[in-house]
């Protein structure tokens, strides 16, 4: 069986979500609009949407809604709030993917590790989250001067080399091979963020 895609859901109509009024008024934010905040509250909007068999997609400034049934309202009162912030989202990124693909590439490798692996859901989903956190680092390389470190910002010693890590297509990144670990797990919280702020959460998994 091809668990790969779950397109049950056959020929949904295409409904535009109409722009009410409320969808274009920034006029009255809240004083502390963090980007960040909003951001996940759109991402996590869009997860909502998907779980309730919504496709979201963008047509210029206009949301567009694929359903097979009538979509919940409290789902559609979110997609009108977060409407900016939801488009944005839906922009490709610089290292071009949008929320959408890694969405696509998430349940992809946790389907891979479920049905082909045979792991329990929640680990399949452990490891599809790990495998995003891998691929967005390789799809957003780091390159730094080899003349000094990029944690610690020293240059070399002659006890303490500066190394190259990373890949001949990437560019390297220079650290002492004592700062790697440190300047690492940087790099994967920053993966973590960019994942959540894409709607792509880490699964909590008792590990
Ligand atoms: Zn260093």
């Amino acid at each position: 069986m091809s668990c790969l895609h779950s397109s049950g859901r056959g020929g949904g109509q295409k409904s535009e979500s109409e722009s009410k009024r409320t969808g274009a008024g920034p006029s009255h934010a809240t004083p502390r609009n963090t980007d960040r905040g909003s951001n996940s509250a759109a991402a996590l909007a869009l997860k909502k949407a998907r779980e309730a068999g919504l496709r979201v997609g963008n047509e210029g400034d206009t949301l567009t809604l694929e359903a097979a049934a009538a979509p919940p309202q409290d789902v559609l009162d979110l997609l009108v709030r977060h409407k900016a912030d939801i488009l944005a989202l839906l922009r490709p990124a610089e290292d071009g993917w949008m929320a959408e693909d890694w969405q696509v590439f998430f349940d992809e490798r946790a389907a891979v590790a479920e049905f082909d692996g045979g792991l329990p859901r929640a680990e399949a989903e452990a490891r599809a989250f790990d495998c995003c956190a891998v691929e967005w680092l390789n799809r957003n390389p780091v390159r730094s001067p080899p003349s000094r470190c990029l944690n610690c910002g020293q240059a070399e010693h002659s006890h303490d080399p500066l190394l190259p890590f990373g890949t001949g297509s990437s560019g390297y990144a220079w650290l002492h091979s004592r700062c790697w670990p440190a300047w690492h797990e940087a790099r994967k919280a920053e993966a973590i963020a960019a994942l959540t702020a894409m709607g792509i959460l880490e699964p909590r998994t008792s590990r």
